[in-house]
């Protein structure tokens, strides 16, 4: 069903098989996760969760999606100033980097996209402050997903919570609708205003997906096109979980086994 906006408006049989494809998802991310390690080539990490997606009869949403090229991995995995979107490869992860993971799955044609940022080995403590930051940034934004509330209030919370603690939000990458494409409508930017923006109802699924940059929130393209990195060189974080509003308030699709545990 279309909401406003040309927002898509999922029914519970549907958040269900999101649920699945969110599940399966993190069981690709924490596959991923159980291997950093100093020395492991970013590539392999890819290699793990593309074989548990498939195990699952899923795909991995990312591989072909278009861009100056069609993206080539499953994962994106973008270390220290890069955010978002750096591709796997050759790199070897080093003792002290930070490494933001992101994973899409598509079962049963819908859609679960997450991501973490996890250390390699011991980090600083400015690092460890911005990881600890970006994930509570990302609940701080879903705790906003109630019926009657405004994107512009998740929006709002992410912004305050990340500029209160002294970093910055870019302005380019944003959270997004997602079903059965992985970028549907609404847009969920990381900085807005409260009271604004579409009114969120129950069956509306959103990827809420803080990045956080200790320097600066302007950000550059590298030559490959793809990996976006903060523009001034400084450390960067990504968390994202796919979450839908219910009667019963926010429904995090994607939640790892990590966090289950956590709780
Ligand atoms: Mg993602
Ligand atoms: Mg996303």
């Amino acid at each position: 069903m279309v909401w406003q906006r040309n927002v898509v408006v999922k029914s519970a049989e549907e958040i269900e098989i999101m649920q699945e494809a969110g599940r399966i998802n993190a069981l690709a991310l924490d596959a991923a996760r159980q291997m950093i390690r100093p020395g492991v080539t970013t590539a392999k990490l890819d290699k793990a969760a593309e074989e548990i997606i498939r195990d699952h009869g899923a795909a991995p949403t990312f591989k072909g999606y278009p861009g100056a090229y069609p993206y080539p991995a499953t994962l994106t995995i973008s270390v220290n100033e890069a955010l978002v979107h750096g591709i796997p490869g050759k790199y070897e992860l080093q003792p002290g980097d930070i490494v933001s993971i992101d994973c899409g799955t598509t079962y049963n044609g819908f859609i679960g996209d997450s991501a973490f940022t996890a250390g390699v080995g011991e980090i600083s403590e400015p690092a460890r402050q911005l990881l600890d930051t970006t994930e509570r940034a990302l609940y701080v934004g879903i705790e906003q997903m109630h019926s009657g509330k405004r994107i512009g209030d998740i929006s709002a919370a992410i912004q305050q919570y990340a500029e209160g603690h002294g970093y910055h939000v870019p302005r380019e990458y944003s959270g997004h609708g997602v079903g059965r494409q992985m970028h549907e409508a609404p847009q969920v930017p990381n900085y807005g205003r409260a009271g604004r923006g579409l009114v969120l109802r129950p069956g509306i699924t959103l990827a809420i997906e803080p990045m956080l940059l200790v320097g600066t929130f302007r950000t550059r393209v590298l030559p490959d096109q793809w990996t976006v990195v903060s523009a001034d060189g400084s450390l960067t974080a990504h968390f994202e979980h796919t979450v839908a509003v219910t009667e019963n308030g926010p429904l995090i699709l994607t939640p790892s086994e990590k966090v289950v545990d956590g709780r």
